[in-house]
């Protein structure tokens, strides 16, 4: 997963770029950068390993300046963890001016497509990244296909497979395009702004979450729809030059663990979807758990918080936080290697004093991975003296992993592609632990049929072969 953000005909877009992503640091925490188009037409880009903070400080954007800019917070998911893997790309074109991309998404045929340009075309690549391969082909079709932008763009969208919502600056003109299940959020807004003190209302923005507006000031619109590309260009209106959809396969964890609860993602408010969560969970407890107004019911925070209070509020218990959470620990889930997830686990939690002691409580989760985290954390909630702990999950049980931007493990190391509901309660030692089931949603999405669920039903739109070969992983699947 990865957070993308664009900014068309607004004086220091990359400032305000910045600003966005900022409001999406959740997305992605190892890298981050900004692509800028000046006034004299030139694209320049400032990106480096670490937090919007730290690295997209004005003094650090200071010769980066202009009114179109794109931006990109990255956590690994293909590609190792080096800045050459940071985003925007920008692909040089023999003439000039270059190309700037930038993606949120997994690419399934990426080797496929990079060694076709490398032994075919001569290209030379500088990076493991989606973001270098869809920018080099449109450059390939609009340097040796000598097409125009919107059909090499047209045509690099036709051959991709897998998941991708990506901004590309050329010239004076911006595109958004997104793949044709719609699989990473992606939606756009307008930014009304203050010029000499006058009202302007000239600019577009494009974000992953709609909680990039608010602190630019901008409208939302709507989402992209699944297979669009839109067109900007200076003086002329918003086009949409194509729409490709095919069947719509949202990522449902966006809604149950990534994006904040504060926006709409496939137009659902986060925040609703998480309480309804909680609220279903409860009814399966109702009748079985015997849950009273001594229960406390309590988050893995932050993630599972709305999903704890849709618990409590539909039941007679009450909603507490026992467990406190260092919050410049970041989140383990997106740390890169194991090593880094179980010290940020230790630093991340601490249980309150006296808090559990003679307590039934119910520990509500996201999701269980590999089922280490979570062991620790009821192991901290037992040895702070609770008398019951009872686990319910916010998610089915992870079987599977995923090909569409989301850096889940291999089958073999997600706990429960091997072990039943009870062995995993026995492992994470609670007392009783319950997950949502994938029929669940029917009732809690406007639409779950448009929704991606592969992870937890194995029901994947595209062979994964592809991806295997790219990581020497064997197929276990197919
Ligand atoms: S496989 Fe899972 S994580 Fe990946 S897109 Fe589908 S629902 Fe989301």
């Amino acid at each position: 997963m990865c957070g993308i953000s664009g900014i068309f005909n607004v004086e220091n877009a990359e400032t305000l770029v910045a600003e966005t992503l900022f409001a999406i640091q959740h997305r992605g925490q190892e890298s981050c950068g900004v692509a800028v188009r000046d006034c004299r037409g030139n694209i320049s880009y400032h990106k480096g390993m670490g937090l919007v903070k730290n690295v997209l400080t004005p003094e650090n954007l200071f010769n980066h300046q202009g009114n179109i800019a794109i931006g990109h917070v990255r956590y690994p998911t293909a590609g190792r963890s080096d800045k050459v893997n940071s985003q925007p790309h920008v692909a040089e074109l023999p003439e000039g001016p270059h190309i700037a991309v930038c993606s949120n998404g997994d690419i399934i045929n990426y080797y496929e497509l990079r060694t076709w340009l490398e032994n075919e075309h001569n290209f030379t690549f500088r990076s493991d990244n989606d973001g270098e391969l869809i920018g080099r082909l449109v450059a390939y079709y609009l340097v040796h296909e000598k097409m125009t932008i919107e059909n090499a763009i047209t045509e690099t969208q036709s051959q991709l497979k897998g998941a991708f919502s990506t901004l590309l600056i050329y010239r004076d003109q911006m595109f958004a395009f997104r793949d044709p299940h719609g699989y990473r959020p992606f939606v756009l807004g307008h930014l009304d702004y203050e010029e000499g003190g006058e009202l302007m209302s000239d600019g577009v923005v494009f974000a992953s979450e709609s909680c990039s507006f608010g602190i630019v000031g901008a409208t939302f619109i709507r989402e992209l729809e699944p297979g669009e590309i839109i067109r900007l260009e200076k003086g002329k209106p918003l086009k949409t030059v194509s729409v490709s959809a095919q069947n719509r396969q949202h990522c449902v964890f966006e809604l149950i663990y990534f994006s904040r609860p504060d926006g709409f993602t496939f137009n659902e408010l986060v925040y609703d979807v998480r309480k309804k969560i909680g609220a279903r969970l409860f009814e399966y407890d109702k009748e079985n758990l015997g849950v009273d107004k001594d229960t406390v019911v309590m988050a893995v925070p932050d993630s599972s918080n709305f999903v704890a209070l849709g618990y409590a509020q539909a039941s007679p218990a009450n909603f507490d936080m026992g467990l406190l959470r260092n919050h410049y620990v970041g989140r383990t889930f997106t740390k890169p290697d194991q090593k880094q997830r179980d010290e940020g686990v230790r630093h991340k939690f601490n249980p309150l004093p006296d808090f559990f002691t003679g307590k039934k409580v119910v520990l509500v989760d996201d999701s269980i991975v590999r089922g280490t985290t979570l062991r620790k954390i009821v192991r901290m909630v037992r040895s702070a003296e609770a008398k019951e702990i009872h686990v319910r999950i916010g998610s089915p049980k992870v079987i599977g992993s995923c090909y569409y931007g989301i850096d889940t493990p291999t089958r073999k190391e997600l706990i429960a592609s091997k072990k039943s509901v009870d062995e995993i309660c026995s492992f994470i030692e609670a007392d009783s632990l319950k997950y949502m089931e994938v029929e669940d949603f029917d009732t809690i999405l406007k639409s779950s049929g448009n929704f991606c669920f592969a992870c937890f039903n194995l029901k994947y739109q595209h062979c994964p072969d592809d991806y295997h070969q790219k990581t020497n992983v064997p197929c276990e699947r197919c």
